[in-house]
């Protein structure tokens, strides 16, 4: 006997107007890009996108490091990467934790087998950096220095420059989460001495969700090699990855795994209008389009949870007025005005909303159809 034979309709997802914490808007030539045909993962043409998508990780990421490349999933296993790689059982690891993902990195840590120390924050507030100055005193055998540069869960940006350097001067190594951050505000993984860095395609690249970029420095890949245990993750384990992904000694690609190759033409597109419009006008723009959403919002009466000194422009969490029903407005807005905006998270789960200004959705026509479609919806 078969499983029935199930008759099911082809799916035709609507156009919404992606306006939550991720994942953003996709830029139309983006989703065209993913439609191209499909190469195999060792097609010398689909191998020489590859290199430009690692050309234009480094323009993004602002580094010269090799070993730069996109995990093969989302954001999630960015983050696993750079702790399995890097972090071995028993070592200790400073993790600051100031939102939902600060959290995730300690069970990553603690996953591992070795010991976080952590530097808490109110949900909300950036990292402290006289907290961070205080355990790297109180733990001078810590090995490294983990932190979220941008948290997605309370739109709060933390001073990574500054904790980096701090990192720096103690001998440690920095694990930085730039889900959120990369393309949307400054970011120089080289000139703040960054070792090991991760993204996601889905925030403010405007890409398709499911890409991890992820960049190691030349002292990470050091600390990788010294290894006295094997990474214990076989698929994330980046020495192997990179024989697949091209190292420096211009060795001949094997196979690793098959790379998700209509995934990768999309992140090539979408880097290749980062470094068209460049960097700092994507920064710029991001800035620009939060303080028109910002005086809209403040103008029906919205307040902001972050400080305005460390407020993220491309994620707006904002409180949630009294008396209104959370759950409502966000079904009425993408039910009837096709928006999507986020939820609170962890702490701020019923508090807060979460309005995302990414990439492609960091437009002045999308501050307007939500301004307007709030204003209605909230009467
Ligand atoms: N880190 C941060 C700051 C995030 O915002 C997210 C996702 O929202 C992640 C990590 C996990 O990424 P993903 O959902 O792509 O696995």
């Amino acid at each position: 006997m078969l499983v029935p034979q199930p008759h099911i309709a082809p799916f035709f997802p609507p156009h919404r107007t992606l306006m939550g914490p991720g994942p953003s808007d996709v830029y139309p030539s983006v989703l065209a890009a993913g439609a191209k045909p499909t190469l195999g993962h060792l097609d010398p043409l689909f191998v020489g996108m590859m290199d430009e998508v690692k050309t234009l990780l480094q323009y993004a990421f602002q580094t010269k490091n090799e070993m730069t490349l996109a995990v093969s999933a989302p954001g999630s296993a960015g983050m696993e990467a750079c702790f399995v790689n890097l972090v071995e059982p028993g070592e200790k690891v400073i993790v600051c934790r100031n939102g939902v993902f600060g959290e995730r990195m300690r069970q990553n840590v603690e996953r591992i087998g070795a010991v976080a120390v952590l530097v808490d924050n109110e949900w909300g507030k950036p990292v402290d950096v006289s907290a961070v100055e205080a355990a790297l005193q109180a733990h001078p055998d810590a090995k490294f220095l983990a932190f979220v540069h941008a948290e997605t869960s309370t739109g709060a940006r933390s001073d990574a420059k500054t904790l980096c350097a701090l990192a720096k001067k103690s001998g440690l190594l920095t694990i930085v989460d730039a889900v959120t951050s990369l393309g949307g505000i400054e970011l120089r993984v080289d000139e703040w001495g960054i070792d090991a860095i991760y993204s996601g395609s889905q925030k403010c690249l405007s890409c398709v969700p499911g890409l991890s970029p992820l960049s190691f420095s030349p002292a990470a890949v050091e600390k990788i090699k010294a290894r006295k245990t094997p990474v214990q993750s076989w698929f994330l384990d980046q020495t192997l990855v990179m024989a697949y992904w091209g190292n420096a000694s211009g060795a001949k690609r094997s196979y690793h795994h098959t790379a998700p190759v209509n995934a990768l033409y999309a992140l090539h597109e979408a880097l290749r209008l980062l470094a068209i419009e460049g960097l700092e006008n994507a920064w710029a723009r991001h800035a620009a389009m939060h303080e028109l959403l910002r005086d809209g919002l403040e103008k029906l009466g919205i307040e902001f949870v972050v400080d305005a000194e460390y407020r993220l422009p491309q994620l707006n969490a904002v409180h949630i007025p009294a008396g209104v029903d959370d759950a409502a407005v966000r079904s009425r807005l993408l039910a009837d005005y096709n928006i999507e905006i986020g939820a609170g998270l962890g702490a701020l789960a019923g508090k807060a909303w979460r309005i995302g200004l990414m990439g492609y959705a960091a437009r002045r026509e999308n501050i307007a159809l939500l301004l307007n479609a709030l204003s209605e919806v909230l009467g």
